[in-house]
C-alpha cells in the first residue's frame, strides 16, 4: 500500500509563511495560496489541508489530518487528544495578563472576583485556579484587548509578541500566564507505513532547523 501523510497548515496566519517555508526548505514541493483548500506534493507522498488554526487540532484528533501545525496555545486551549510531536521554533509568542496603563499592578490576587477578557478561558482557568484566585473569565473571540475602554473588564488575557497592540489600547502587560511557539502536532495512533514517513519528514524538519542554528 502507498500511504500518504495529510498535513494540516493554517491557511493564512502568522503560522502560515514559516510553515511553508519550512516545507520549502525540507524540498516538499507543493502549491499553496490558490484558495483551493488540498493540495498534493508533488514529491513527496503528502497532501496538505489549509485550515483556520483553531480547527487543526479536532481534525488531527478526528484522524482526517495525521499531522498538524498549530501553536501550542491553541493546542492546549482546545484540549484534543493529539500528540506533539515537535517544537517548531517560530510563531513564538506569550499569553498574558494587561491592564489598563494607568493603574497599578500588586498581584494576581488583585484580580480576586474582577472581570477578565480573554479568547482563551481554558488556559486562564487553568492559571488562575493555580493562584487561588476566583474571577469572572468572559470568553470573546476578539478584539479583547478593548474589553476594559468599554467597561467589558478590568483586565485582559491576550496573546502579546511586541506589545505594540496593547500599548495602542491603553494596556500594559503585567503577567505572563503561558509562553508559545508552533508545534507538529499528531494523531494518537497511526500506522507504520505513516509514521515511516512522519520519520522521514521529522529527519528534514530537524536538517532544517540545526541548520540554522
Ligand atoms: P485563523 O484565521 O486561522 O483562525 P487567527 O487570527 O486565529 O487565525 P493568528 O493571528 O494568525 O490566528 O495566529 C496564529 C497563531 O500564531 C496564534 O495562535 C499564536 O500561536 C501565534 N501568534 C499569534 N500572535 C502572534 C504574534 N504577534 N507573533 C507571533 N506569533 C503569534
Ligand atoms: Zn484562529
Amino acid at each position: 500500500m502507498n500511504s500518504v501523510i495529510r498535513i494540516a497548515l493554517q491557511k493564512s496566519g502568522r503560522l502560515s509563511e514559516d510553515s511553508y517555508q519550512l516545507f520549502k526548505e525540507c524540498g516538499i514541493r507543493f502549491d499553496y495560496g490558490t484558495g483551493k483548500l488540498k493540495s498534493v506534493s508533488s514529491n513527496f507522498p503528502a497532501e496538505f489541508l489549509f485550515l483556520r488554526d483553531d480547527d487543526i487540532p479536532g481534525y488531527v484528533e478526528d484522524g482526517v489530518a495525521d499531522l498538524g501545525i498549530v501553536g501550542e496555545n491553541v493546542a492546549v486551549e482546545t484540549a484534543r487528544n493529539v500528540r506533539t510531536i515537535h517544537k517548531m521554533g517560530f510563531s513564538k509568542c506569550r499569553l498574558s495578563i494587561a491592564i489598563p496603563r494607568g493603574e497599578t499592578w500588586s498581584g494576581i490576587q488583585q484580580l480576586q472576583h474582577k472581570n477578565i477578557a480573554t479568547s482563551y478561558p481554558r488556559l486562564l482557568g487553568n492559571y488562575l485556579a493555580g493562584e487561588g484566585v476566583q474571577a469572572n473569565i468572559h470568553e470573546i473571540s476578539g478584539s479583547v484587548e478593548i474589553a476594559p475602554s468599554i467597561g467589558l473588564a478590568e483586565a485582559v488575557c491576550d496573546i502579546v509578541s511586541s506589545g505594540s497592540t496593547l500599548l495602542s489600547n491603553g494596556l500594559k502587560e503585567v503577567e505572563v500566564i503561558f509562553r508559545s511557539e508552533a508545534i507538529l502536532v499528531g494523531a494518537q495512533t497511526i500506522s507504520d507505513e505513516k509514521q515511516a514517513l512522519i520519520d522521514k519528514l521529522l529527519f528534514r524538519i530537524k536538517a532544517v532547523q540545526a541548520a540554522k542554528n
